[in-house]
């Protein structure tokens, strides 16, 4: 299996990278965001719950994120791999990932890492909020303190895949086609 964690700050571009990806190497796209964002629309109870953590930058709480990740990859027995976008997003959800993953005897391949500067994402995630009408992306203290909660929260999990030698770090600034270049380039290095 070839099983991705596509990883970076808020708008730098994993949504728009996955969507490529899934298609060119025929894998099945888990995005906790994506997920989130359709249990808000369809007014559930997990989509309630997420809600209020989203609406102020926040996590949702490793313990329902972590469950539902696996509901939705266990709906998927046959998937030839997996992107995980926006997800692990702590370093109890990867290893969390990894226990599921190795208890399906396989594990993650490599964490892709888009590399952004904030001033560019902070620039990228308004203009977001104005195409896309998303909550989370109008409000400049909402975009501020996803970012914080990135710096704070999420990437010591790049230390865990480094630390598994799993980590190839990707410059994030060009066009789509650029950067869509450089993920496949990586990835294809790394199956050759
Ligand atoms: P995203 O679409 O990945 O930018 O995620 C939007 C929001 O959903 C985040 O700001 C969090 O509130 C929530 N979220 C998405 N993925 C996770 C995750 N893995 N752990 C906790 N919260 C998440």
């Amino acid at each position: 299996m070839l099983n991705i964690v596509l990883f970076g700050p808020p708008g730098a571009g994993k949504g728009t990278q996955s969507t490529r990806l899934v298609e060119r190497y025929k894998l099945v796209h888990l995005s906790t965001g994506d997920i989130f964002r359709a249990n808000i629309k369809g007014g559930t109870e997990l989509g309630v719950l997420a809600k209020s953590y989203m609406d102020q930058g926040q996590l949702v709480p490793d313990e329902v994120t972590i469950r539902m990740l696996e509901s939705e990859a266990s709906k998927t027995p046959d998937a030839p791999g997996y992107i995980f976008d926006g997800f692990p997003r702590t370093p109890a959800q990867a290893e969390a990932l990894d226990r599921y993953l190795n208890g399906k005897e396989t594990g993650i391949t490599m964490m892709l890492a888009l590399e952004v500067e904030e001033e560019e994402l902070r620039k990228r995630l308004l203009l977001r909020g104005k195409d896309s009408g998303r909550a989370d992306d109008q409000d400049p203290a909402v975009v501020q303190k996803r970012i914080d909660v990135y710096r704070n929260e999420t990437e010591p999990v790049r230390d865990y895949y480094m630390a598994q030698n799993k980590y190839t770090g990707i410059d994030g600034i060009g066009s789509i086609d650029e950067i869509f270049d450089r993920l496949c380039a990586a990835i294809d290095g790394y199956k050759a």
